[in-house]
């Protein structure tokens, strides 16, 4: 059996959508927040799969360091890139695409998940991302029944 947790963070970051063309293409930022979910098939003595204040301290330390008060810019964004270095002190996060919130979700379950998590015995399976109270984006990998192949899909749904 599967058994999967969820911590929330929360955080603040400016992005800006390179080549949008409409309003999101000026820089901005948004109140985020970033539903991590994880899976685990055992639990330890105390009966969880992860303690919540360890998945707290990996995701809320990483998103505090690279993240939150930081501006999130596409890497081939240059002028975007050269017009936020300018600002001292700066703090920015280049992400290989543009940062969407479908790409912030993507990225996080992609990339710093499985990093976060290599030395637990639990799988980062789902990352949401909050953009507005309406507005998320879903990222997930499906796990199979022997828990091992996973394909990455993201999607994104606007109420
Ligand atoms: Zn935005």
């Amino acid at each position: 059996m599967s058994l999967s947790i969820m911590r929330r963070i929360k955080f603040c970051a400016g992005h800006r959508l390179h080549r949008h063309g409409g309003k999101c293409e000026f820089f901005h930022g948004h109140n985020y927040v970033a539903d991590f979910y994880v899976t685990g098939e055992s639990v330890d003595s105390v009966g969880r799969v992860i303690d919540f204040a360890d998945l707290k301290a990996r995701f809320k330390g990483w998103i505090d360091e690279h993240w939150d008060h930081g501006f999130l810019l596409f890497e081939e964004d240059e002028n975007g890139i050269s017009a936020i270095k300018m600002v001292e002190p700066s703090k920015y996060y280049l992400l290989p695409y543009n940062p969407t919130a479908e790409s912030m979700a993507r990225y996080l379950l992609d990339v710093v998940a499985p990093k976060l998590l290599s030395d637990t015995e639990v799988t980062a399976t789902k990352v949401v991302i909050w953009e507005t109270e309406d507005s998320f984006a879903e990222a997930s990998i499906e796990v199979s029944a022997d828990g091992t192949s996973a394909a990455l899909a993201a999607d994104a749904v606007t109420t």
